[in-house]
């Protein structure tokens, strides 16, 4: 049985073939699983230069990092705004390693697509139709993030939105829902990637860091999401989780990071895939 989606889901269907995303010298859903790594926010430029530093030795191949934050609490750390995004391209510059940092607004996309080589739109803007719409027009990739509380018809949905506008380049990030889970943040739905793989010719990444909120749990759903076919992971990395301003207790300490680096080597070669 194949399974089905709505038929007026078009772009964001199974064309028959699948999409690969390039940027710089690498490219999102080809054989080679596309690390993308960093710190949950920029909270310093000696913070994320040390993380840019030490990502990139372990082999990432992109450096993450909000600037502008999308937080439950008004109270909790929005992000340095612009000074993030400056702070980010100074740690491209040393380290080569091109920037995905989050979008939150229709008014500040101009501003991010100055500075990253990805735009992010994170679980709770998933539905932000005008967002969406104004990143269709821009010629930059997407990643877009799963809603934590949405199908993956709406998911598919929300992808439409951005290619109907003429940007083709939509990566999928799978990050984890609401289920009754009780030890977990969230429950990171990996059977979401090989629907995705039957129902769509997008990319997929997975986020095993927000998709459990706990350290010890990051790594073993990295190597699972591998394993389950996804093109990439999306992982926070903080030179001292214990000292983050957000997202620190789901945060792998440089070292955590390499080892997971090399835990999902052989798990990638056993698929066919390459690192
Ligand atoms: C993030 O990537 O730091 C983030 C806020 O993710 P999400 O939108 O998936 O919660
Ligand atoms: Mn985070």
């Amino acid at each position: 049985m194949r399974i089905q989606i709505s038929t007026s889901i078009k772009l964001a269907a199974n064309q028959g073939k699948r999409k690969s995303v390039r940027v710089g010298d690498h490219l999102i859903g080809g054989e080679k699983i596309i690390v993308i790594a960093g710190p949950c926010s920029v909270e310093s430029r000696e913070q994320i230069m040390e993380a840019a530093r030490r990502v990139k030795e372990s082999g990432a191949a992109m450096l993450r990092g909000g600037a502008f934050k999308s937080r439950t609490l008004p109270y909790s750390f929005q992000g340095l705004g612009i000074e993030g995004l400056r702070m980010l391209a100074l740690a491209r510059d040393e380290t080569g390693l091109p920037i995905v940092t989050e979008v939150v607004s229709p008014e500040t996309v101009g501003i991010v697509e100055e500075y990253a080589d990805i735009l992010q739109v994170g679980a709770r803007n998933m539905q932000n139709f005008p967002l969406l719409k104004k990143i269709g027009k821009i010629k930059k990739p997407v990643l877009l993030k799963r809603g934590f509380s949405s199908t993956i018809e709406e998911w598919l949905s929300s992808a439409e939105y951005v290619l109907a506008e003429g940007n083709d380049d939509v990566i999928l990030c799978e990050r984890g829902i609401r289920t009754f889970h009780d030890l977990t943040r969230f429950t990171l739905d990996l059977t979401s990637v090989p629907i995705i793989k039957e129902v769509s010719s997008l990319p997929v990444l997975v986020d095993p860091s927000h998709g459990t909120g706990i350290r010890s749990l990051v790594s073993p759903m990295a190597k699972a999401a591998v394993a389950a076919g996804a093109d990439g992971l999306l992982i926070e990395v903080h030179p001292r989780p214990e000292e983050a301003k957000s997202d620190g207790d789901q945060s792998l300490r440089p070292e955590e990071f390499q080892e997971l680096m090399e835990g999902i080597k052989p798990v990638a070669l056993a698929i066919g895939r390459n690192m």
